[in-house]
């Protein structure tokens, strides 16, 4: 089943990962059966152009806020200021989410760029997203 992001929601992301510009911005993606309902921007740790790792604290919280709610974390989102929307090898080694989505918004021109994939003990597969309104 295809990830389903609605408009809103991608122009949130992409807000998001263009305030942080030049350093990567990162988030999670929470809903149910492959519909996003929420899109929770978070802090990166590293406040780096290249790599980026989710404030623990932030992350503890929207876990807690996803379990509360019955929901399932979809997808982990993060930006790459200026390369492209595929997973770096820091990426595959850091996704600690078998079952979650990984996005990835490249925002190197003509930009941005989003794709989706899952990384899998190291093996990295793309993912359909579709964007509704
Ligand atoms: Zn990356």
């Amino acid at each position: 089943m295809p990830l389903e992001l609605t408009t809103a929601q991608l122009a949130a992301i992409l807000e998001h990962c263009r305030r942080e510009a030049p350093l990567e911005a990162c988030g999670i993606l929470a809903g149910r059966d492959a519909r996003v309902s929420r899109v929770h921007p978070l802090t990166n740790a590293d406040r780096s152009r290249t790599s980026y790792l989710i404030e623990p604290r932030e992350q503890l919280r929207v876990m807690g806020e996803i379990w509360d709610r019955q929901e399932e974390l979809l997808a982990i989102f993060h930006s790459h200021p200026a390369s492209p929307a595929y997973p770096s090898s820091r990426d595959v080694e850091l996704a600690f989410y078998p079952d979650s989505r990984y996005i990835i918004v490249s925002l190197r021109d003509p930009g941005p760029e989003i794709r989706c994939f899952l990384i899998r003990e190291g093996v990295i597969t793309e993912e359909p997203l579709e964007i509704i309104e």
